[in-house]
């Protein structure tokens, strides 16, 4: 299964990748989760990528393209995989309606998670992330613990593009680059939307019997 989890920033696509990779045995390929690491690592992308994550811009489409060809070619994703937070231009789904035509594979479905824009602004600003697993926690739901219940490090932290001013601009990102690619994968007869302002499970539901 070639999946693609479409929808702007804290619609749960990382919640509900991570759910369908347990179930489904995919890997979840998210390009911030990527670019995170790289930051971290003080590597040359990451340092490139640093100055637009911060200020909640889009990193440019050549060096996304770079991680995804490299990505995708690992073996881990022969049998599919779902992709989270990729594309996000019409560049980038063209690049990658072009590197899978040279692997002679194709997407099977794009699922879009539709949330209005005030209840993303609340859940990202009461959002706390593991920065070790990606391991999603919300203040208003739960206590945040010590350590993570996924992976047992102690790094859970609000992500710094997590503060309301720059969710805002993330948002406008999203309506002006991003929401196009809806009438590019629909088109193309791919497209698949879900409310995802419900619990958790009730998505991961619906979720799954869109793709039966
Ligand atoms: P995310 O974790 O998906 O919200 O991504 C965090 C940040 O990483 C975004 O605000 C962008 O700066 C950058 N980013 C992630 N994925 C992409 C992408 N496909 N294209 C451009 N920038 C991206």
């Amino acid at each position: 299964m070639r999946l693609i989890l479409f929808g702007a920033p804290g619609v749960g696509k990382g919640t509900q990748a991570r759910k369908i990779t347990l179930k489904a045995g995919i890997p979840q390929i998210s390009t911030g989760d990527i670019l995170r690491q790289q930051i971290r690592s003080g590597s040359p992308l990451g340092q490139k990528a640093k100055e637009f994550t911060d200020q909640g811009n889009l990193v440019p489409d050549e060096l996304i393209l770079d991680i995804i060809r490299d990505r995708l070619g690992k073996p881990d994703c022969a049998p599919g995989f779902i992709l989270d937070g990729f594309p996000r231009t019409v560049a980038q789904a063209e690049g990658l309606e072009q590197l899978l035509g040279e692997m002679e594979s194709q997407l099977d479905a794009v699922i879009a998670l539709e949330v209005g824009d005030e209840a993303i602004v609340q859940r990202l600003s009461s959002r706390r992330v593991c920065r070790s697993c990606g391991e999603v926690y919300n203040v208003l739901l739960e206590e945040i613990p010590k350590v993570c219940r996924h992976c047992g490090e102690a790094a859970i932290e609000q992500r710094a593009d997590d503060r309301e001013e720059t969710i805002r601009h993330r948002l406008g990102v999203f309506n002006r680059q991003t929401a196009p690619l809806l009438d590019f994968y629909r088109e193309r007869g791919l497209l698949k939307s879900i409310d995802g302002d419900r619990a958790v499970e009730d998505v991961h539901q619906e979720l799954m019997g869109l793709l039966a």
